[in-house]
Formats: structure tokens, C-alpha cells, sequence
């Protein structure tokens, strides 16, 4: 991570701010938004911690500041519910862990900014694109699976890692060449497995994305989050 912060470092000169890592107050007060709901309010057994709440993440910067919890459109939340009970009766010692749920645009634009013009824009959206990112909708979530101590299950790659070991298009040629073990297979195939049950899309390059719509159905069902 630090070599990549340097990386981004090296190509921005957003450096001095992006790497502040300061607290700072929520930019959007999500609670107020029409339709979006607290996940863990129908779906308890869900673990949550917003990985750009911190500053351990690729923009090395906390950019949600006050916003600790999973808030998601009430539909993608009833599919959460249902994704945690089917993991609940396959595994019984397992839960899900949500690393980001819905993203204000105003977020967005600040990471958009960091990656503009480097190999890792292709990992962020254009918030000025026509559909933006799906989790702008509160429609998309990361997340990952944890054990009954919490810790996180090994999915070959960490969370936001930008390389083709990531992406689910690519996991088979890397389980043939044996780069990614067979546990490590599986893991994601569970995560996959539930998430899909429960009516969620998950999408080519990253192995911990999902989407609770098409972007042409999220964009007619629901608003951006400003
Ligand atoms: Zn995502």
C-alpha cells in the first residue's frame, strides 16, 4: 500500500492533503437522504467497517469522516439481510464484513482526483460520467467474508488491491497456475454464492464489488447521493 501511495504520490500533487489523514465531518448527512437505510437495522448480523472512514486505505486520507455505518438503498439492504441468512445456514461461523456501502458523489470527485490520470483510474468512476459509480445510488456494496473472531478470509488479494489478481475474470487462469490456492478460490466462490443468491450482480474486476441493479435500472429507480 505505501508503494502505491507513493506511486500516486509521485504522479499528483495532492499529496500534502490526500495524505493528511484527518478527520473530518461527514460531507453528506447520509440519515436524511430519502430511502437509504442503516443495513444493520434489517440485517444485524452484518459487520461493518468502512474502509474510507479511515486512513488505511489507497487515498491514505479518512474522506467519510463522521459516517461509520452501511447505508444502502432499503432493497440492496433486504438483499444484505438475505445474503447474511444464506450464509448463515451454509456456514453458521461466518459473516459478512462491509468495507463501503453507499458513496456521496462529493466523495467520489475527491478520489477521482487521486487517480485521474494514472493506471488506477480504470478502478474509480468518472463522477462526471452518465452513470458515475453504482455505490453514488446507495445500489452497490465491497465486502468480504470474516470468521467468528472477525478476522478477514484469505481472498488471494486485500481489499483494493489494483492488479489482475483481483479480478474475477481472470481468478481461473490464476487458480490453474496455481496463484491463487483453492481455499482461496472457494472463499470468494461463497462470497459470490451468497451475494448472487440474494439478487446481487457482481461485476468482472473486483472480486469484493456488487450491485443491487443494472446501471441502467439504478439510474431509473434511484438518485444520486450528493
Ligand atoms: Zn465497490
Amino acid at each position: 500500500m505505501v508503494k502505491f501511495m507513493t506511486f500516486i504520490c509521485a504522479l499528483t500533487l495532492t499529496c500534502s492533503t490526500a495524505f493528511a489523514g484527518e478527520s473530518q465531518k461527514s460531507p453528506t448527512d447520509i440519515t436524511k437522504i430519502p430511502g437509504l437505510v442503516d443495513v444493520v437495522s434489517l440485517a444485524p448480523d452484518v459487520k461493518v467497517e468502512l474502509i474510507y472512514s479511515t486512513t488505511d486505505n489507497f487515498l491514505g486520507k479518512d474522506v467519510y469522516g463522521d459516517l461509520e455505518q452501511c447505508y444502502l438503498q432499503k432493497d440492496a439492504a433486504k438483499m444484505m439481510a438475505k445474503a447474511a441468512q444464506a450464509l448463515k445456514a451454509l456456514k453458521p461461523d461466518l459473516k459478512l464484513l462491509a468495507y463501503d456501502c453507499v458513496r456521496p458523489v462529493s466523495v467520489q470527485r475527491v478520489m477521482w482526483d487521486v487517480v485521474k490520470g494514472t493506471p488506477q483510474q480504470n478502478y474509480v468512476a468518472n463522477p462526471n460520467s452518465k452513470t458515475g459509480s453504482i455505490h453514488n445510488y446507495g445500489c452497490a456494496v465491497d465486502l468480504t467474508l470474516v470468521d467468528k473472531d472477525g478476522k478477514a478470509l484469505d481472498m488471494g488479494t486485500k481489499f483494493d488491491f489494483f492488479g489482475k489478481k483481483a479480478q474475477p475474470r481472470h481468478e481461473l487462469a490464476f487458480f490453474r497456475k496455481k496463484e491463487l490456492t483453492s481455499q482461496q478460490y472457494v472463499n470468494r466462490l461463497l462470497l459470490r454464492l451468497v451475494m448472487v443468491q440474494a439478487g446481487f450482480s457482481p461485476i468482472p474486476n473486483e472480486w469484493w464489488h456488487f450491485n443491487c441493479a443494472s446501471p441502467k435500472k439504478t439510474r431509473q429507480l434511484y438518485k444520486k447521493v450528493p
